[in-house]
């Protein structure tokens, strides 16, 4: 007898999820370019890296057989401190996307209305198809900020700053979707690079507000995210949440990095002063979107395929947006690094939309 088929026993809606394909790496790029320097603003990771305290608290850790707490209470506790929040309105998971997934565990089963609003984080679609929810759009307008008319959902993403565009959300708006009867999942990623942020209306009952120290500072790899919720949601998400979300090495270096938070400011100061630069200088060739976040969202004229395709050659990585639900072929992201890495970008990027006609005056 012929094997079966396995494959028709996956969900259907799998199949309407794109494969993921990732950014490319320095070291892919050196070796297929021969490249001495490349430089990587394509994933929002910090270039200053993590506080040195933070290192020097994983490096101690030896305790490798152990499982780790469910729930730190340390690390919730100095996360309480930091935002100013009750301890038993605080939840940790893997990242925000680890908090996210716990959130559609709770929520979000076969024909669920997810409002969502495009161009946003990807990883979002990916949940709803996952979960066979049902995708509902909200509108944004020239400037990117949403435009809410009252569609219906169980469960609305807000991101904001938002990733790819930067820019924040208006208070309003989002009051009116926490208004409509449904929860809504804010998503504060970039909050500490953001003159505005919206953790207030974590008080509401429907309401969860999720931040995390992948960005601002700098543990990307460690993979801590939380979240501000309403005591009956924090009961419901420590039913679904995976027994050991974090491990011990990655709540240490949380702990010692909420700790030194002068660093902190100084690599937010770092980077907003060269957001801004970096924004004055794209401005005088292309059409640059303000930013609240650790990056720019510039829509071009010319491919933003083929460019980002150049620029990597060159040694410079950024995202190209154009695979993006609600972009463009032109659309690129570039993520604000350390000086001499924008400085970089910018000379590369001007040669590169030269070579390409982009009328660019050197
Ligand atoms: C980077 C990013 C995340 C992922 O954060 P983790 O805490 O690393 O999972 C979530 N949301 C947005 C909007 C992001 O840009």
């Amino acid at each position: 007898m012929d094997d079966p088929d396995y494959r028709k026993l996956v969900k259907e809606t799998l199949f309407e999820v794109k494969d993921y394909t990732p950014g490319k790496s320095v070291e892919y790029v050196k070796r297929k370019y021969g490249l001495d320097r490349v430089i990587k603003l394509a994933s929002n990771e910090n270039s200053f890296g993590a506080s040195r305290k933070a290192i020097e608290e994983f490096k101690k850790f030896e305790d490798l057989h152990i499982y780790p707490p469910s729930q730190p209470e340390t690390l919730i506790h100095k996360i309480s401190e930091y935002l100013g929040v009750e301890e038993d309105r605080i939840v940790l998971g893997a990242g925000i996307d680890g908090v996210l997934e716990n959130i559609f565990k709770i929520f979000i089963e076969r024909g669920d209305r997810v409002l969502l609003s495009p161009p946003t984080f990807p990883y979002y679609h990916i949940l709803v198809r996952i979960f066979s929810g049902k995708e509902v759009e909200c509108g944004r307008d020239e400037n990117f900020r949403m435009t809410y008319s009252g569609e219906k959902f169980k469960l609305a993403i807000v991101c904001s700053p938002n990733n790819p565009t930067g820019n924040v959300e208006r208070k309003e708006v989002v009051e009116d979707i926490i208004d409509s009867g449904g929860i809504v999942f804010i998503d504060e990623a970039y909050a500490e690079f953001s003159d505005e942020n919206l953790l207030e209306f974590a008080e509401e009952e429907n309401v969860i507000v999720a931040r995390t120290l992948s960005k601002a500072f700098g543990l990307a790899n460690m993979r801590v995210g939380y979240a501000v919720l309403p005591e009956w949601i924090k009961k419901l998400y420590l039913k679904v949440s995976t027994p050991f979300p974090l491990s011990t090495p990655a709540i240490n270096s949380a702990c010692a990095v909420l700790e030194d938070l002068d660093y902190l400011r100084w690599v937010v100061e770092e980077i907003k002063r060269e957001r801004e630069r970096v924004f004055r200088e794209l401005s005088k060739h292309v059409k640059v979107y303000p930013s609240q976040a650790n990056f720019l969202f510039a829509r071009l004229d010319v491919s933003s395929r083929y460019l980002c395709e150049l620029l990597m050659s060159k040694g410079v990585i950024i995202r190209d947006c154009s695979g993006f639900k609600g972009c463009r072929d032109g659309d690129i992201r570039v993520t604000i690094g350390r000086s001499d890495e924008n400085s970089y970008f910018i000379e590369k990027f001007l040669e590169v939309m030269d070579e390409m006609g982009g009328g660019v005056d050197l």
